[in-house]
């Protein structure tokens, strides 16, 4: 006999939508507050009122099921409306990448076949750089707060926050099929054309439980709840502000949204909101931290996740120095994008802040809901010695189903069932993820992998270094070996040999291989990031090893 499960006629399926996601906090948290930089204050019930009527404001243009809405704007309560109104309606949402090329904006703008660009005005240069190839078809509609009055050729729909005031308060938002696309964002981590990754609601309701259970249910280190207070400082356009936001307003919590990022604001925020929770990539936090007078700042209340790159142990230690309570989260944007994260346990809390900093800059455990595997080039499991690395491959329900209209690229993420990450690591008999190194960026010197990130961890201990990256440099006798890009800090004076020394010290004692003494030092003034402020070692490798 089948046991599937019966349905009643009239029994209610409850389809997994960001609807269930949006009425949640509506019904507990009415007069929680949602604030936009020191400039607004709403509550969710002013915030819900204003999703409603951006829903009517983009039916009124012509949107409708199946419609994509893109968006341009810095973090904000307009983007949170956004994430909820668009895919509601039952349209998708694309998170336009605002620094991108004009080449690459344009592409992503004609592939996701966008039908509505929703346009901050600091970001009117870009579109206006490209008005000649995205005009045709296509509707605007400007978010007007001020400033500089740019000279453009755009008819737009309306000015945003009228056409807010203009519409009804009232949306009916329709019931479909929970494995309607939701989000559409383009990943430009691969190499060749961006990539476009897509979620459908069921997914992004299920990552945003997963990951609400990991930070909830850990007992006392890195938690997130509905007494929380929250602001992120990842782009709203780079995988969802990885989740977090959905995450805050299905818990009915606090929520700050910066804008642009400004580091003195962001302290400003940090402080007079009393934010407790924040998640950024490591430079933003360098940056935070090496703002002049952050000192004065209390941060001891401040918990942050750190992701998109490995965390470096000099920025954990220098920020649990400061009272903040730092660890890593890795995910990528095929993955919607938690994994799993490098929490503390509460005996591990009693260990001294150095010893904590190994821990907490791991990749750390999977999530519930997350399936993790580091495997060696034949399909085995490593052992769990924290040695031995290969290929991380994952299963979730969250992950991209594939790269929007790319047969090729999707075939090859999702080789053998497994979704491949690119990333190489190793596990340790705790089953906690240390990833060494990307792929790509492993050094091969006289056949020997150097992970790239271990040597940048030992550098960037060094006093007189604000900035390093590590990559491979051809060399006619070892094949590669690695090229440490070194951004010393302001009046700091020391020579190339000091940072040799360093990492040969770290070969005396065995934490790097012995390879690592081929190393040769570059300095630099800057270090180039990706447009989601991550070291680009495509970048350096082409200005400094000529790849
Ligand atoms: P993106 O698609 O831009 O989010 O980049 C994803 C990539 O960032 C991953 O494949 C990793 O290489 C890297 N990454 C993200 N989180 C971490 C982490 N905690 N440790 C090391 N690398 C990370």
């Amino acid at each position: 006999m089948s046991n599937l499960i019966e349905k009643t006629k009239s029994a209610y399926e409850y389809p997994l939508l960001i609807k269930q996601l949006f009425l949640a906090p509506l019904s507990n948290k009415p007069n929680q507050q949602i604030v936009y930089r020191d400039q607004l204050t709403l509550t969710y019930k002013d915030w819900k009122e204003r999703v409603h009527r951006l829903a009517n404001a983009l039916t009124s243009i012509g949107v409708t099921q199946g419609s994509t809405v893109a968006v341009m704007d810095w973090d904000s309560h307009r983007y949170l409306e956004a994430y909820y109104a668009v895919p509601m309606m039952g349209a998708v949402l694309h998170t336009i990448n605002v620094r991108l090329s004009p080449e690459q904006m344009v592409y992503t703008i004609d592939h996701a076949e966008d039908d509505v660009i929703i346009c901050h005005i600091d970001f009117l240069p870009q579109l206006e750089a490209i008005k000649g190839r995205i005009l045709e078809g296509r509707k605007f509609i400007l978010i007007d707060e001020g400033g500089e009055v740019f000279k453009h050729h755009f008819q737009f729909e309306g000015e945003y926050e009228k056409m807010l005031a203009d519409a009804s308060p009232e949306f009916d938002f329709p019931e479909f099929d929970e494995n309607t696309r939701a989000t559409t964002f383009y990943t430009t981590g691969t190499t060749g054309l961006p990539k476009g990754v897509y979620f459908s609601h069921r997914q992004l309701v299920l990552h945003t439980l997963s990951t609400t259970a990991a930070l909830a249910s850990n007992s006392v280190q890195g938690r997130f709840h509905q007494e929380s207070v929250y602001m992120p400082i990842t782009p709203m356009f780079h995988v969802h502000a990885w989740g977090i936001p959905y995450i805050a307003t299905f818990l009915g919590t606090k929520q700050v949204y910066p804008g642009k990022y400004v580091p003195a604001m962001l302290l400003k925020l940090l402080v007079s909101h009393k934010v407790t929770f924040s998640h950024c990539v490591p430079t933003i936090l360098n940056m935070l931290l090496k703002e002049p007078g952050t000192a004065q700042y209390d941060l001891s209340n401040w918990t942050c996740i750190i992701g998109g790159a490995a965390l470096p142990k000099s920025i954990a230690l220098e920020a649990l120095k400061r009272g903040i309570d730092v660890f890593a989260g890795y995910g990528m944007s095929e993955t919607c994008p938690v994994l799993s994260l490098a929490q503390l346990t509460e005996k591990d809390l009693d260990l001294s802040i150095e010893e904590q900093t190994e821990l907490r800059s791991r990749t750390g455990r999977p999530i519930g809901l997350a399936q993790i595997r580091v495997v060696n080039p034949e399909g085995k499991d490593v052992p769990c010695d924290d040695k031995t690395v290969g290929e991380i491959i994952v299963r979730s329900p969250y992950l991209t189903q594939g790269y929007l209209k790319d047969h090729v690229h999707s075939e090859k993420l999702w080789e053998g069932g497994w979704m491949h990450t690119n990333d190489v690591a190793c596990v340790n008999e705790s089953g906690s993820i240390r990833i060494t190194d990307r792929t790509k960026d492993v050094i091969k010197v006289g056949g020997e992998w150097l992970s790239s990130l271990e040597i940048e961890d030992v550098i960037a201990k060094h006093e007189g270094v604000s900035e390093v990256a590590v990559i491979g440099f051809p060399d006619i006798n070892w094949g590669e070996v690695p090229l440490a890009i070194v951004v010393p800090k302001p009046d700091a004076i020391f020579e190339d040999r000091e940072i040799i020394q360093t990492v040969k010290a770290s070969v005396d004692n065995g934490v790097l291989p012995r390879e690592a003494i081929t190393m040769k030092v570059q300095r630099a003034e800057v270090i180039d990031k990706t447009s989601v402020g991550k070291i680009n070692k495509v970048a350096l490798r082409a200005k400094f090893a000529q790849e």
